[in-house]
């Protein structure tokens, strides 16, 4: 039988006789409907549609842990992986209060079409650990995170899955996988992970390479759409790692940012900000908050509705609504987060003629160099910096302008279009391995 959202009961109608899937939640079915409105143009048979319309794999973990001060407690742990028809699947690991196995599958699944547009040989997968990071200090974060690979050891592998840093996790985190991942087969294995430190087989140019693909793309599609970038006005939301480095990479190529913001709110200056200070004050010299600079202080929903060319969404979920989405006033949005934009809001923008530029290609950088990184893993043989941004400049090109030529040609939005190009790949994959016995 086709799953189609209409048959999913409704979370409020649930019952006795007909529980939810496990991860029906909104983000999962917005996931379903961006795909259930591109399949119609993919072409693609109901039984695939059936098949990619659920995750392969879903693992609920619980990952016991002695805290500092001696309690035990333990927390829920995640791991999705949607499709392995292309390769090991991949995606990233968040720790946050409101993860959850419907929102894990979600991702999944937009790492599913990511991959398979960027023509990576993956899947997608996501996880993540439901906890306040900010509650738990670095030992107890370290001891969550080793019981937590320890749990993931019968799905993960670099063949498998390979794990990633997300929200709350880093460098530090991945390293910490990758050790433990080691120390069960007793040799070092740098490719079990990506996003590690350097000292450890980690990639140059991997921090930096979401926010600056989300330019690459922005930049392509000025050009295509006849826009100087230098000189555009931009806002950019979220100023951690994919955001932050976005507004340099504008403010490199001449573009105005006169705006920014980061959890503590906004920070305009109608006459541009001074980009390269204010990430030094953010991201090096004490990790500061933007709340710490003198200035005009919007609240973070005002940000997004102040007048700019290009607003850029680098923070998190659901940002743009039905609400909200009527008084933006950017002619293009790029969604360097992902899902910011629901499905109405994206409605209200192709009707005003606003271009978005969709998460599974704006992000796409992040995964792209992650691959890369795993590519030198595998070999041992390690590319410089330059060699990196070449080869993620390629890709990401490619895959634009993969995207740009179906939208053109067959009237479509470019998320439809991209979700299209990425659910073909993979159906075409599908198709030629057959199912299995
Ligand atoms: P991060 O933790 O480094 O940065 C997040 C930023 O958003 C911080 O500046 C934080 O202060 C800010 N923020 C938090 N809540 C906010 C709010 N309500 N309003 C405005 N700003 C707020 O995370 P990141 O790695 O930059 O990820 C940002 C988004 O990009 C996430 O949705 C993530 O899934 C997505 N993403 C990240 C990567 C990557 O490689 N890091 C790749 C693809 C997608």
């Amino acid at each position: 039988m086709l799953l189609r959202l209409a048959d999913v009961p409704d979370v409020q109608e649930v019952s006795a006789e007909h529980p939810p899937l496990e991860w029906e939640t909104p983000l999962f079915h917005t996931a379903l409907s961006q795909f259930e409105q591109a399949v119609p143009h993919a072409e693609v048979s109901d039984a695939i549609v059936e098949r990619l319309s659920r995750p392969e794999r879903s693992l609920i973990v619980s990952v016991p842990v002695k805290l500092d001060d001696g309690r035990r407690t333990s927390f829920a742990g995640y791991r999705v992986q949607h499709s392995s028809v292309l390769g090991p699947t991949k995606g990233g690991i968040r720790y946050d209060p409101h993860v959850s196995l419907g929102e894990c599958a979600a991702l999944s699944m937009w790492m599913t079409w990511k991959c398979a547009l960027l023509r990576l040989p993956y899947g997608g997968a996501k996880g993540g650990i439901r906890c306040d990071p900010r509650a738990l200090s670095q030992s107890e974060l370290q001891a969550v995170t080793r019981r937590f690979t320890a749990e993931l050891l019968p799905v993960i592998g670099p063949q498998q899955d390979i794990p990633a840093p997300d929200m709350a996790t880093d460098e530090q985190t991945m390293a910490w996988m990758m050790d433990t991942y080691s120390m069960q087969v007793g040799y070092a294995v740098p490719e079990i992970v990506t996003g590690k430190p350097i000292s450890i087989g980690g990639s140059v140019f991997r921090a930096e390479a979401t926010g600056a693909g989300v330019v690459m793309v922005i930049e392509r599609a000025c050009q295509r759409l006849g826009w100087e970038l230098a000189g555009q006005r931009c806002i950019v939301q979220g100023f951690g790692k994919v955001g932050g480095v976005a507004a340099l990479e504008l403010a490199g190529r001449g573009a105005i940012v006169t705006g920014v913001s980061d959890v503590s709110g906004g920070l305009y200056d109608e006459r541009g900000l001074d980009v390269p200070a204010l990430y030094s004050h953010a991201h090096e010299v004490g990790h500061g908050s933007l709340a710490d600079i003198e200035g005009e202080h919007p609240t973070n929903e005002e940000l997004l509705e102040l007048p700019c060319d290009i607003l850029v969404l680098a923070a998190l979920e659901e940002q743009v609504t039905a609400e909200n989405a009527p008084r933006v006033k950017a002619r293009m949005i790029a969604e360097g987060a992902n899902g910011p934009t629901s499905l109405e809001a994206d409605a209200i923008f192709t009707e005003q003629g606003v271009h978005v530029l969709p998460d599974i290609l704006t992000n796409a950088g992040g995964v792209t160099v992650s691959y890369f990184e795993w590519v030198q893993d595998i070999g041992r043989l390690f590319w410089d910096r330059e060699d990196i941004r070449g080869r993620l400049a390629d890709k990401m090109g490619d895959a634009f302008d993969r995207v740009w030529s179906l939208a053109q040609g067959r009237g479509l939005t470019l998320r439809q279009a991209a979700l299209v190009t990425g659910i073909r790949e993979v159906a075409d994959a599908l198709n030629a391995r057959g199912l299995y016995p």
